[in-house]
């Protein structure tokens, strides 16, 4: 177990100017992982599964800002509603409801990205481009007063076939930039997409955040999806 130091230096390098944000995702790595990372200055981790993130949380410095990206079921909100920084996998109404519970009832105002479904997998979650312009033109979102609805995020297809990721990016940034308009100014700056494989692609294309794992940690014990 250990960290690619030199990876993790030349992805900040390569991120700063464009002024990307890097998420760590640390899902399945030990905290001695996060920790060697936080060492070197790190403050931004991604975790997919609540029991591990709500773990990690309380053993690992307060000062660490926890992005939950994975699917996100309404019945465990409750348990990270208390920390987290940002939730990327907002893909329902009714979870979008359920944030909106939990962070009345902890007195904040928590951040989230609509998850977008762009790729071709039927697997993944999240809204369509319909559903997406129908949400923001009925206005509803202004009934979540304790949901801070900051950008958009979305996964590629599991595919090495650029033309195929280039699509799929500049969908989910025509989206993007479409959807900015129904928010004020400076609230809604966050585009999360790109990962290990395919993140220098996602910043031509836009991005404003990625989130990447496998590069800095190694590879996990399992298969991606
Ligand atoms: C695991 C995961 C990542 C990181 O994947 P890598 O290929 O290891 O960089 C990014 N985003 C989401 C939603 C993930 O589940």
């Amino acid at each position: 177990m250990s960290i690619n130091k030199e990876q993790y230096l030349t992805i900040k390098a390569q991120l700063a100017p464009h002024a990307v944000e890097l998420i760590a995702v640390s899902k399945t790595k030990p905290n001695e992982d996060l920790q060697s990372l936080y060492d070197m200055g790190h403050r931004a981790f991604g975790e997919n599964y609540v029991q591990e993130l709500v773990d990690k949380e309380a053993s690992l410095p307060k000062d660490i800002q926890w992005h939950f990206i994975g699917h996100l079921q309404s019945n465990k909100v409750k348990y990270i509603a208390p920390f987290v920084h940002l939730i990327h996998g907002v893909d329902s109404e009714k979870l979008l409801q359920e944030i909106n519970k939990q962070g009345a009832k902890q007195n904040r105002i928590i951040n989230c990205l609509l998850q977008v479904h762009i790729a071709t997998e039927e697997t993944k979650f999240g809204f369509d481009g319909p559903a997406l312009h129908e949400l923001f033109v009925s206005g509803r979102v202004s009934q979540y007063p304790h949901v801070r609805i900051c950008g958009l995020m979305g996964m590629a297809s599991f595919s090495d076939n650029q033309t195929l990721l280039n699509e799929e990016f500049s969908l989910l940034k025509s989206y993007f930039d479409k959807a900015k308009l129904a928010f004020p100014e400076g609230q809604f700056n966050t585009l999360s997409m790109g990962m290990s494989s395919d993140y220098s692609l996602a910043i031509s294309k836009g991005s404003t955040m990625v989130r990447i794992g496998s590069l800095l940690f190694g590879a996990r014990n399992y298969t991606k999806n």
